[in-house]
């Protein structure tokens, strides 16, 4: 049984960032107002996620370790439509499997909170303590049981990087949720939390960024079902990676080389070769217009109409860049 929980792990659980992300939207789900991430060597020696969400209430914190055993009702095909970011209850059967981890949870509801440790997935202690309302998640030796995963890792300053970019990306998606991030000891992210995108750039980008950032909006014009928001970087400001825009549907975080393609062809003749505009797109649409025909851990998103999406980005940009006032 251990061993095919470690099997299916590997599907979801690819490396240290991939645990924060799942952490990270359990802790969002959870209606979170505050979420602190520490790691320590990369996040192989120490992963905590600490929430201050609605926890979970003492007879079901097991339950929440079962494979499946979701407490969010929807569908797999639906995902974009809804509201929580998970959907599979896979996320910490999955985690638990690959290190040994303990929990500290309090439910809103309760009086006590509830701790639980676990290794290697295998339940060591289960009693109630207390805490304040919220989630705490602590994990060790992370992939000491499946080698190959450790020897797939990259160096702990990379993988400190990857979580360091979930982390970042979250705290621009959900500006209204104030984040930390501690690395090794070290304070490296925290933002405001005060619902505004802007201040939350300031934190991550520095105050020079920050107030330069052009707002985009759709096209006011232009009934559309498709709808743009964000903050994109005026062509003054660049980087030499394409890893600073940060795509979002319906809040929920993908990649796409569609839209990297958008929105840089927005930028044609503003940027020199080999520097990228950074910034934050939050695109909204109707759930249906979205198909998950694709593996849900994977962040490759795939719209039933491509171009429309497409051609939405690339208007939101390049109307902002043109328009520029003095
Ligand atoms: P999913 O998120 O797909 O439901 P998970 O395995 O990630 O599955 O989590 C299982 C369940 O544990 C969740 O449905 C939720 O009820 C509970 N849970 C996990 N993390 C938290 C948290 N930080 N706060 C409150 N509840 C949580
Ligand atoms: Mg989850």
């Amino acid at each position: 049984k251990a061993t095919i929980a470690r099997i299916a792990a590997g599907e979801v659980i690819e490396r240290p960032s991939s645990v924060v992300k799942e952490l990270l939207e359990n802790s969002l789900d959870a209606g979170a107002k505050r979420v602190d991430v520490v790691i320590r060597e990369g996040g192989i020696g120490y992963i905590e996620v600490s929430d201050d969400g609605c926890g979970i209430v003492f007879s079901e914190v097991l339950l929440a370790f079962e494979r499946h055993a979701t407490s969010k009702l929807s569908s797999f095909e639906d995902i974009y439509a809804i509201s929580s970011l998970g959907f599979r209850g896979e996320a910490l059967p999955s985690i638990a499997a690959v290190a040994d981890l303990e929990m500290l949870t309090a439910a809103r509801t309760e009086e006590s909170g509830t701790y639980l440790s676990l290794s290697g997935g295998e339940m060591v202690k289960h009693t109630r303590m207390a805490r304040s309302p919220g989630t705490t998640i602590k994990l060790t030796r992370l992939f000491s049981r499946v080698p190959a995963r450790l020897k797939f890792l990259k160096t702990p300053q990379h993988e400190a990087s990857k979580v360091s970019e979930v982390v970042l990306s979250y705290a621009l998606a959900y500006p209204e949720v104030k984040f930390t991030l501690s690395i090794d000891g070290r304070n490296t992210l925290n933002t405001p939390g005060n619902g505004k995108l802007r201040d939350a750039v300031l934190e991550i980008y520095g105050n020079d960024v920050a107030s330069k950032m052009l707002d985009l909006e759709t096209d006011s014009y232009r009934s559309s079902a498709i709808n743009i928001s964000g903050l994109v970087s005026p062509p003054e400001i660049s980087r030499s990676n394409r890893n600073s825009l940060h795509f979002f549907v319906n809040r929920r975080l993908i990649q796409s080389r569609a839209l990297q393609k958008a929105a840089e062809q927005a930028y044609s003749g503003l940027l020199m070769v080999g520097r990228y505009p950074l910034g934050v797109i939050n695109i909204w649409l109707d759930g249906a217009l979205v198909d998950v025909n694709i593996h849900p851990t994977k962040a490759e998103v795939k719209f039933s109409d491509e171009s429309a999406v497409f051609t939405a980005v690339q208007r939101a940009v390049r109307s902002v860049l043109v328009e520029k006032p003095p």
